[in-house]
């Protein structure tokens, strides 16, 4: 394409995205894979993607099912919709019907078209995953941001989510809940869900409670709050993270009989841009829906996995000076590195965007600056996603070892030498720094 002199081929002041950048978890990812292209040593910690395999019985799913080519229902297939909603009432004991479910190609896709049709301000709190506010920012709608603090780790409390409310009692508004969280790793306990959906019925919010980590819980022990809300509360969920299917695509929102209306409006958007959801994938992941032995040993494996490797990196952070707490599900961590300021400043680093680049580049640990997350610049707090490793490798090992079993350091640095590594490096730069 020609382009005049001195006039950039990337910018267009005409464009409704002007100032929008690709989102931070992809375009760390592409980095990543630039710089390991060129010969450079990556710690991948930047993206948050699952390393485990597509459970084997769904992959035979969508093997058996390639030759399904026709368009699908728009809100999917019948047989998925209803094997979500037995899903949620199997282990969250929440009634729902195929009617209250829509499928999407992606969770995030179902995210945006949500905040498409209904007119609402969004409330986040801070720090959140990359996604909401851009998507926010792009059909023109106010994002609030809730101060959360360091001291419970970073979790949206009920008082600050009523200050919030309290001022205009009865403006429409998304709030969005994303626990086990992106990016910090940690989870509500049942009373905290009971306070927070206590003030989300008080102002009627339309409560979208992203879950797709909840079978992460590195106990198993995730509850969701459409139990104490649940004439206001959307779940969020897919086959992305607990499934090891990102690139699958697969999204679902269950939606209380209340909310049929807001549905229904999501799925005319849907009817006109996407139309349906991939049909083999459809037909796969109603085989993850179902359960079963095979999904249970898979995930109890896989929860193991990452609860001692989130363990061991949440140490050795520690031991070097961050302010970091143990996760409790998912596969991220959030330190900050605040108590390490002054030394940090001493070598140039006075920001969150620093510490990820000066990291990458003196250790070769890619990860995301908490500002990508809604934090201040100037606050030390970076995500890192600790899934650079082996995922098949690892969970075929970790299923010779009994359940009740522990797995050892030895473990982790056998089957997830690049964690170990990584968290070795990370911790020696920062005792380094005089
Ligand atoms: N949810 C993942 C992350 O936060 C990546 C997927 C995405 O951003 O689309 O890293």
């Amino acid at each position: 394409m020609a382009t005049r002199k001195g006039v950039s081929p990337t910018v267009n002041l005409n464009l409704n995205v002007r100032g929008l950048k690709q989102s931070a978890t992809l375009a760390i990812n592409e980095k990543s894979a630039q710089l390991m292209r060129e010969g450079k040593q990556v710690f991948r910690f930047g993206l948050g993607q699952s390393p485990f395999p597509v459970p084997q019985p769904v992959v035979d799913e969508l093997r058996a099912n390639a030759h399904q080519k026709d368009y699908l229902p728009v809100r999917g297939l019948r047989t998925l919709r209803d094997t979500v909603a037995a899903y949620h009432r199997r282990m969250h004991g929440i009634e729902r019907s195929g009617d209250d479910v829509l499928i999407g190609p992606g969770s995030k896709e179902l995210m945006f078209v949500l905040q498409l049709v209904y007119y609402g301000d969004l409330v986040i709190p801070t720090p959140s995953w990359v996604s909401y506010a851009p998507q926010a920012r792009i059909v023109g709608r106010q994002i609030y941001w809730v101060p959360t603090q360091p001291e419970n780790d970073w979790r949206l409390m009920p008082d600050e989510l009523d200050r919030v409310c309290h001022d205009d009692p009865s403006r429409p508004r998304i709030v969005i809940l994303n626990y086990p969280s992106n990016p910090t790793g940690d989870t509500y306990t049942t009373d905290e869900l009971k306070a927070l959906a206590k003030v989300a019925k008080k102002y009627k919010v339309i409560l979208l409670s992203d879950e797709i980590y909840g079978e992460l819980h590195h106990r198993g022990q995730h509850v969701s709050i459409a139990r104490y809300y649940p004439e206001g509360t959307i779940i969020s969920g897919g086959l992305s993270k607990w499934c090891g299917a990102g690139g699958w695509r697969l999204g679902t929102f269950t939606f209380p009989h209340t909310l049929r209306w807001l549905l229904e409006a999501m799925a005319t958007v849907a009817s006109e841009t996407y139309t349906s959801t991939s049909a083999p994938i459809q037909y796969a992941a109603i085989r993850a829906f179902e359960g079963g032995t095979e999904m249970e040993s898979y995930l109890a494996h896989s929860r193991r996995v990452l609860r001692h490797l989130g363990r061991h990196v949440w140490r050795g952070l520690r031991d070097a000076g961050a302010a970091v707490s143990e996760p409790v599900g998912g596969f991220y961590l959030f330190p900050d590195f605040s108590p390490l300021r002054e030394r940090l400043a001493r070598h140039g680093i006075t920001n969150s965007t620093q510490l990820c680049e000066r990291m990458l580049d003196e250790t070769g640990v890619a990860t995301l600056p908490g500002a990508d997350f809604g934090r201040p610049p100037a606050e030390l707090t970076l995500r890192l996603a600790y899934v650079d490793f082996d995922g098949a490798r690892a969970l075929s090992a970790a299923q010779q070892i009994p359940l009740d079993q522990e797995l050892d350091r030895t473990f982790l640095e056998l089957y997830c030498p690049n964690v170990t590594q990584a968290t070795a490096a990370m911790s020696h730069w920062l005792k380094k720094m005089k």
